[in-house]
């Protein structure tokens, strides 16, 4: 079967999804996102998606580091929570968290240190909820497929196209680019989100193509801004599908607004985290 079922996301489709808060409403009710990565040299891509799971909406947020990390982290965010493993080191080198998460988003500047890639074989054989998986947690599941069996349904792959090779393998051309990632994600039942130019999402042999955004977003930093909208979303209660799209729109919109002020060459990753909230009120 093909994928023949195509949809646009624009900002109409993001109103019906979207749930505006009520007056009474507490940090309680927008969930707890945490957000797994970071290494010695790489901890502003937890950074940014902490920071930005925060700016997305998640009543609260904490980011589960490297020891090298948690100073770093804590003093850049401190709306931020830090927590970290038993162990004196750059990499992580085991994922045991007190945190009672809505939602975790893994990946983020973690790098491919086998210590690293014991320690998300281990938590992922413990894992039963939807979660974002991005940047080295797919270079991993990529050169270990057997995980793949571990991955909770609905989880949201969101892949460059470097990281979807290593994930599907090799394609001839664009048409069989989406062919090849539909197939892989109804056969596991995840979500892969196709970033580049056009955001593709693609589910359950459907796709959705994402109308914002801009090439000021190829960037570095800008794909952990959007594990971390994501993973906020999803946090808020957002079915993955909901959360999937809808943050892909968000972060481009946000990098849309952003550009007004910064120009294309001058947006940086973290402006595009300043914008969420405008790219939030933009939908009214
Ligand atoms: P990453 O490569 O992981 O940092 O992710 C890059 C992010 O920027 C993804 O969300 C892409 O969809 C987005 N992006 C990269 N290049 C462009 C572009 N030319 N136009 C719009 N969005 C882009
Ligand atoms: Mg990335």
């Amino acid at each position: 079967k093909t994928p023949t079922d195509v949809e646009l996301i624009g900002k109409q489709e993001v109103i019906q999804m979207y749930k505006s808060r009520h007056q009474f409403a507490h940090k309680g009710m927008f969930g707890h996102s945490l957000l797994i990565g970071g290494s010695y040299g790489k901890m502003g891509a937890i950074v940014l998606a902490s920071k930005a799971a925060m700016r997305a909406g998640s009543g609260m947020v904490t980011a589960y580091v490297p020891q090298i990390g948690v100073q770093i982290l804590q003093t850049a965010l401190p709306e931020v929570m830090a927590e970290t493993d038993n162990f004196n080191g750059k990499v992580l080198e085991e994922i045991d968290f007190q945190t009672e998460a809505n939602a975790i988003g893994i990946g983020p500047g973690m790098g491919t240190d086998p210590k690293t890639v014991k320690a998300v074989e281990g938590f992922l054989k413990a894992q039963k909820n939807p979660m974002v998986i991005d940047a080295d947690a797919i270079n991993i599941i990529a050169a270990h497929p057997a995980l793949l069996e571990h991955v909770p349904n609905l989880s949201i792959f969101t892949p460059h196209l470097g990281e979807l090779e290593r994930l599907i393998g090799t394609w001839k051309d664009d048409f069989d680019r989406l062919e090849k990632t539909s197939k892989f994600a109804k056969t596991h039942d995840i979500i892969i989100v196709i970033k580049g130019a056009h955001t593709i999402t693609t589910h359950d042999m459907k796709l959705y193509i994402n109308d914002s955004g801009n090439p000021g977003l190829a960037t570095a930093g800008s794909g952990d801004v959007l594990t971390g909208v994501i993973t906020g979303l999803l946090a808020q209660g957002y079915h993955p599908m909901e959360a999937a799209l809808m943050g892909v729109y968000f972060h481009g919109r946000a990098a849309d607004i952003a550009i007004n002020q910064y120009g294309i060459e001058g947006l940086m990753a973290g402006d595009v985290i300043e914008f969420l909230g405008r790219a939030y009120m933009d939908l009214f």
